[in-house]
């Protein structure tokens, strides 16, 4: 299936039936105002869907039959061999859906249907099976304490945990959150993006179809400011998960304190520096692996390498090989299999990131390539692949997070250079560092403060990893089983023996 051209794509998204309704208690209903939004196709600007936008009454609906449902404990009180087996079919489920959950992201937000392909559906189940698989596999603990009690450290679900969550990987950031808080035990309630909520209200029934129970899952589509705040002030939502940008991740920690102190994690944005030494081991994969790290999901990545650092003494030669790379970012149709750039998100960000090119060259760095909006008969949201050059600390592209394929470079001469550069921003979710040198590589990734550091590649990783950032990134890890934590609280049990 996935040597389908883009007839064929088209084809099939003629067939689609497209997911509008907001879901709560285990059924697909209108938003109790009876509003919608008007659901975007980034690549021509064309209407979608109208999707309903929740607000408060729909987040009273939702918490309502999440408390309800964790409550009578229909969820949390199966065994954990039977919870195991809802979430490895609630991931096979996904898996045979691949081709529809793809297309509904690429369609949404503007990616490459290649990418949604071979990326963000079989990581999603993938997540969902990984946190599905740890659920009978997770001891509680037997403190050291004397002959005459017995002390028991357990875990138990927080309760209902409302997840928030961006557009650039829709489907895989609520998975990310969805995994590991139905694998505790928690009923969630899952906002997507108002940018992005196709794929989100599809897998609501999905999972439905597995035999998570009505109440456990549910999905409320709508914008941050309205239904968004409405669960973040909720005094009986447990904990708000949260994947977006810092400032918004700064207002729910607030949120948090102003209502009833609810866990509140944040994975939030990030400038991360790419350094490139010159006895890297192979400077035309380092090159090659720079272009895909701010080129790929047309950089709109949190882990985006929208810094790259390069040694001066190899600087010029390493442009050029990037130069090259570079090249073969050619923005396209999302729906074309051949695509490796898509489209925006939307004009809003599109306006972003154009602001953000004027800026860059109004601060006096050089640019090399790009610079410009591109395909705009297409009516979609294009910018076409964007370098600059000369870019000193101070100014603004340097700093600031701009989500978008533009990439900014500096020069150093030493690793202490390199380290000190790397490190002068907010954030610290990713950095990575390329030399052939064991001992540069250690005391470089050591140096780093970021959540994830790569040495030698960009990128690197699986469900294995903790993701998440240091600083201004945010707080907690997604991933691994360190993600799990997040969404339990630790009860010390001490029992007294006669
Ligand atoms: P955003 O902060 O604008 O929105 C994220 C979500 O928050 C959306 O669902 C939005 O509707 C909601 N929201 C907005 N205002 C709200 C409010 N007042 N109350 C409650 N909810 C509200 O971010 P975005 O533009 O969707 O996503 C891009 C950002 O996400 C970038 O900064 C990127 O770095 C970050 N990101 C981080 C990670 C990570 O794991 N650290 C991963 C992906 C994206
Ligand atoms: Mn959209």
């Amino acid at each position: 299936m996935s040597d389908m051209t883009l007839a064929q794509w088209q084809y099939r998204q003629a067939q689609l039936n497209l997911p509008t309704q907001a879901f709560i208690d285990g059924s697909y209903r209108d938003a109790v105002n009876g509003a919608t939004f008007d659901c975007i196709n980034p690549a021509n600007g064309q209407l979608l869907a109208k999707v309903a936008a929740c607000d408060a009454a729909d987040a009273e609906l939702a918490v309502a039959a999440a408390r309800a449902a964790f409550n009578d404990k229909r969820w949390a009180g199966q065994s954990p061999k039977e919870r195991k087996l809802v979430m490895q079919r609630f991931a096979e489920l996904m898996r045979l859906n691949k081709v529809e959950l793809a297309l509904l992201e690429s369609l949404d937000m503007g990616k490459p249907i290649m990418d949604a392909m071979n990326y963000d559906a079989p990581a999603a189940a993938n997540c969902i099976a990984w946190n599905g698989e740890a659920i009978d596999k997770l001891y509680d603990e037997v403190a050291p304490v004397e002959e005459g009690a017995l002390a028991l450290i357990t875990r138990e679900p927080l309760g209902v945990v409302a997840a928030i969550v961006p557009w650039n990987f829709p489907l895989v950031m609520a998975c990310w959150k969805l995994g590991p808080a139905l694998a505790t035990g928690n009923s969630v309630i899952l906002k997507p993006s108002e940018k992005s909520p196709l794929t989100a209200l599809r897998i609501a029934g999905i999972a439905k179809e597995a035999g998570i129970p009505d109440g456990v899952f549910n999905v409320l589509p709508g914008f941050g400011h309205t239904v968004g705040e409405a669960l973040a002030m909720h005094m009986d939502v447990d904990c708000i998960t949260f994947t977006g940008s810092t400032k918004i991740g700064k207002h729910l920690v607030q949120c948090s304190g102003k209502s009833n102190l609810k866990r509140a994690f944040m994975e939030c944005g990030g400038k991360s520096p790419n350094i490139i030494l010159a006895d890297a081991p192979d400077l035309d994969a380092a090159a090659s692996s720079a272009a895909a790290a701010i080129f790929y999901n047309q950089g709109e990545v949190c882990t985006a390498a929208s810094r790259l650092l390069v040694q001066n003494s190899i600087k010029a030669e390493f442009i050029e090989r990037l130069l090259a790379h570079a090249r073969e970012w050619v923005s396209a149709d999302p729906q074309d299999p051949s695509t490796r750039i898509g489209a925006m998100v939307d004009g809003i960000q599109m306006e972003q990131v154009l602001r953000y090119i004027d800026i860059g060259k109004q601060e006096g760095a050089k640019l090399l390539l790009g610079g410009q909006r591109t395909l705009e008969e297409s009516g979609g949201f294009y910018i076409a692949p964007t370098i600059f050059d000369e870019v000193t600390p101070q100014m603004r592209i340097f700093r600031e997070e701009i989500f978008g394929p533009v990439l900014a470079i500096t020069g150093f001469d030493t690793l202490e250079e390199a380290i000190a550069l790397g490190n002068d921003t907010d954030y610290g979710l990713a950095a990575a560092i390329w030399t052939a040198d064991l001992n540069k590589a250690i005391k470089g990734s050591r140096a780093l403060r970021a959540g994830t550091v790569f040495v030698n590649n960009w990128d690197g990783g699986d469900m294995t990893m903790p993701f998440g950032g240091f600083k201004q990134s945010g707080n907690g890890r997604d991933k691994s089983l360190h993600a799990l934590e997040k969404y339990t609280e630790l009860k010390s049990t001490w029992i007294q023996l006669a």
